[in-house]
């Protein structure tokens, strides 16, 4: 881990910014006592993840490629509603969902509620808006302290392509590229997740719906270099029973379980959770 931590840092300072920002999913100070959870894990499951928590089976709602398990615990869950028990996770990784989400502050609550502590990483504001994504519900920016987030009342309202051109968007994207760092939100907490929700929604016009660029997830684009972090990183896989433990029913909160022919029902509320594609299905 302090090898992968000295390579980044070698790379930033070698001008490898890209480089150095592929290796940041790996630079997470992760050790092999936490349990560590990854919410939307998607088409590319964070290496060091031992749950995954995915709501969107084929990626259709974000163009990120169908979820993959990569071999870890699966769970197909809301991240604004997740069937754990309060500080079940040492540690959350949160990868490009929260700009997605329909409730961005019932996902930091259950980020909070879930673990103790984490990181967060989204497109900035400066990226929504040179390069409006039809799936990106909320704008979140970092001052250093806080998360800012502004909602919309529609998935694209931002102009800039529609206003200077989809060739300017390009231009100014690629410049802001060189360093992958200037278009994200990188944010790490410990304890609490410091965030606030303006009341403003963001409303302008709304762009062809044909001018919209669609998401290339850089994730998705490269499932081998995922697959090969993963071997290296070499998790345990996290057993059944151990994950029976930190789950709760999300109807009444409960977790006595009974186990019957591979689906598991609530003792208290007698909810039934059964199995979609081989995981544990939770979702509302
Ligand atoms: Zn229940």
């Amino acid at each position: 881990m302090t090898f992968i931590h000295a390579a980044r840092r070698a790379a930033e300072l070698c001008g490898l910014s890209a480089f150095a920002w592929k290796l940041r999913k790996v630079d997470l100070g992760i050790t092999a006592a936490d349990l560590v959870l990854d919410v939307g894990s998607g088409s590319a499951p964070n290496p060091y993840a031992d749950v995954l928590v995915e709501c969107d089976p084929n990626g259709h709602q974000t163009n990120s490629g169908p979820a993959r398990s990569n071999g870890k615990l699966l769970l197909w869950a809301d991240a604004e509603q997740m069937p754990f028990r309060d500080g079940a996770f040492d540690v959350a990784l949160c990868f490009h969902l929260l700009e997605h989400v329909r409730n961005p502050a019932a996902c930091l609550d259950e980020l909070n509620r879930v673990a103790r502590r984490g990181y967060i990483e989204t497109p900035n504001e400066i990226f929504d808006y040179v390069i409006p994504y039809r799936d990106h519900r909320n704008r979140v920016s970092f001052d250093g302290e806080l998360l800012r987030i502004l909602r919309k009342d529609r998935w694209n309202v931002e102009r800039f392509p529609e206003r200077y051109g989809s060739r300017r968007a390009r231009q100014v994207f690629a410049l802001l590229a060189t360093n992958p760092r200037n278009l994200h939100v990188c944010y790490r907490w410990t304890g609490r997740i410091q965030y606030t929700i303006s009341d403003e929604v963001i409303q302008d016009a709304h762009p062809a719906e044909e001018n919209a660029i669609a998401e290339e997830n850089g994730a998705a684009a490269a499932p081998w270099l995922n697959s090969l972090a993963t071997r290296i990183v070499r998790r345990r896989k996290l057993p059944e029973e151990r994950l029976l433990s930190i789950l709760r029913c999300i109807g009444c909160h409960s977790s006595n379980w009974s186990s019957v022919d591979g689906t598991l029902a609530c003792q208290r509320c007698s909810r039934v959770y059964r199995r979609f594609d081989g995981h544990f299905d939770f979702r509302p």
